[in-house]
């Protein structure tokens, strides 16, 4: 469980190469390169909002993880906007 947890923290940190090891040049191909891009913890959801109300038909755009109640009432006329 110890060595479990060395390999983790090493694989999350940038490492310089260590030449006098041996082993790192045949390893070299193989080794798992982890992106940190993919496991992105928040998803943000781009959320288009129009309202409803043709007179007003104002716009808003919101980058959330989820729409709250509050996000779908326009803030002009207090009528309910429609998502894109
Ligand atoms: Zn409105």
């Amino acid at each position: 469980m110890g060595l479990d947890k060395w390999i983790k923290t090493e694989g999350s940190e940038k490492k310089p190469e260590k030449k006098e090891d041996g082993r790192s040049t045949r390893k070299h191909k193989t080794q798992p390169i982890e992106k940190k891009g993919e496991k992105e913890p928040i998803k943000l959801t781009k959320f288009v909002l129009i309202c409803s109300k043709p007179k007003c038909k104002y716009k808003k755009v919101l980058m959330k993880k989820e729409l709250s109640e509050k996000d779908r009432i326009c803030p002009r006329c207090k009528n309910e906007m429609k998502v894109q």
